[in-house]
């Protein structure tokens, strides 16, 4: 840890000092805004985004390859820069941004060319993702699931070696805030013998914590779980968005296909590895009975500081609650520090036969279920597959999202004697799905 990091850090930018905002001097995550003049990568302080290119402009950072990188429309090139550049890139910022910082009197001058507040601008994908995998990291959430569909035997007796996980689509994955329309896809009901295709009944959200890869390895290198750390650039927020009923009909033998692939929502914001060192934590720990890790997932590093103490929080609004002015309703709050496999211990083994992981690739970590019934990071659980529906303020029931839901997710970090950081919001409201003319016809 460093000077970016000290508890007592102020800026002299008056809404990072705000006990509520997200991201206060200590944070300074990552993004990519456009404000009409092109995208570029800004960092996060208060209620502004800070433009990175601009203050290089202005000489106010140096002119070092991590400052350039921040001039293109992705973080790809930022997230392959050398740890020391990175460093030496938020070390400058800090100073700017300090209240009694060796910038600030600079920084203050130009104010007008480096900060655009937050609500002027769009935030996009942060990076150019190339491939993206999912796990199952929660042992929470696998066992609730798995109790649904196999009461005798929640837990495959994989479960506590592997870390499950499955190749997702990147193509589909969309910034905070984008729309997702509810899928079309094939089901059979409970009481079919015939599948049918037609919009999801049972569209569902899942809360989860992403990472990017920093530096990648070459085709055939596997990380080690030592080094596994070096390679996670930053943490994000992910929306898997999940279409249960067509997951219940296609995913065996294979695993999810169409059921996920329709939409992925991340938060805009990149907390980055160096902003998270203080809320590092000890990994959960197995139970009693649990048999230790592979050699190959198993470090001293990890095991101590392998965990990372955030919480997730997941919000619904209605069209009926938006009409009404009624506040976002909580439906979980979460922790990560429960999580059965590490970041680092999940992208050791992504690795670990030789599968090349590159810059910007984004893994996340599965539904985020803590061990309380309200810390279920999915409506599949919250509901028990809709048999116990959720009431939401306005005494509507929900089994499953409706048409004009918005699930809003947050997530921050917190550790004593340190600032609470945040990840800002990852957003996004259901849209009715567009049925094909000809089977419109057809059930006239
Ligand atoms: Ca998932």
């Amino acid at each position: 840890m460093n000077h970016t990091h000290d508890p007592g850090l102020r800026s002299w930018l008056e809404s990072a000092n705000d006990p509520s905002t997200d991201f206060p001097i200590q944070n300074l995550p990552f993004g990519v805004f456009d404000d009409g003049r092109g995208r570029r990568v800004g960092i996060a302080i208060g209620d502004s985004v800070l433009d990175v290119s601009a203050c290089a402009r202005a000489n106010l950072i140096e002119h070092s390859d991590a400052a350039r990188a921040c001039a293109r429309p992705t973080l790809n090139d930022l997230m392959a820069a050398d740890a020391s550049e990175l460093m030496g890139l938020r070390s400058s910022v800090s100073s700017l941004l300090a209240a009694g910082g060796t910038g600030e009197e600079a920084a203050r001058k130009s104010r007008e060319a480096i900060l655009v507040p937050i609500a002027d601008v769009t935030m996009c994908v942060p990076a150019d993702i190339g491939d993206y995998t999912d796990f199952y990291a929660s042992v929470h959430h696998a066992t609730n699931v798995g109790s649904m569909f196999r009461p005798e035997s929640p837990l495959l007796p994989n479960y506590k070696y592997v870390p499950i996980g499955y190749h997702g689509r990147a193509s589909s994955i969309v910034a905070s805030g984008t729309g997702v329309r509810r899928p079309l896809g094939q089901t059979r009901a409970a009481d079919a013998t015939e599948p049918s295709f037609g919009p999801s009944k049972m569209l569902d959200y899942e809360s989860e914590l992403g990472f990017f890869v920093g530096k990648g390895n070459s085709l055939g290198d596997a990380i080690p779980i030592d080094r596994a750390a070096d390679h996670i650039f930053g943490y994000c927020l992910v929306n898997d968005w999940s279409a249960r009923d067509i997951q219940a009909w296609e995913y065996q033998p294979l695993g999810p296909f169409l059921a996920k692939n329709f939409a992925t929502t991340v938060s805009p914001w990149v907390v980055t590895a160096e902003a998270a060192e203080p809320y590092r934590v000890q990994a959960a720990g197995r139970g009693e009975g649990d048999p230790p890790p592979l050699p190959y997932l198993s470090s001293p590093r990890d095991a101590a500081r392998g965990g990372l103490d955030a919480t997730l929080e997941v919000y619904i609004l209605s069209a009926r609650m938006r009409a009404s002015g009624v506040a976002p309703f909580r439906l979980s709050r979460a922790p990560f520090s429960l999580m059965y496999w590490t970041p680092g211990q999940m992208l050791a083994h992504h690795t670990s036969n030789g599968c090349n992981l590159k810059s910007g690739d984004l893994l996340a970590s599965g539904t985020v279920s803590g061990s309380t019934p309200d810390s279920r990071g999915c409506m599949l659980e919250l509901t028990w597959r809709g048999a116990k529906p959720l009431t939401l303020p306005t005494g509507e029931e929900r089994k499953f999202l409706e048409d004009g839901d918005e699930v809003i997710m947050k997530g921050y970090l917190h550790a004593d004697g340190c600032p609470r950081i945040g990840f800002g919001e990852c957003r996004g409201t259901i849209l009715s799905s567009i049925v094909p003319q000809d089977e419109a016809r057809e059930e006239q």
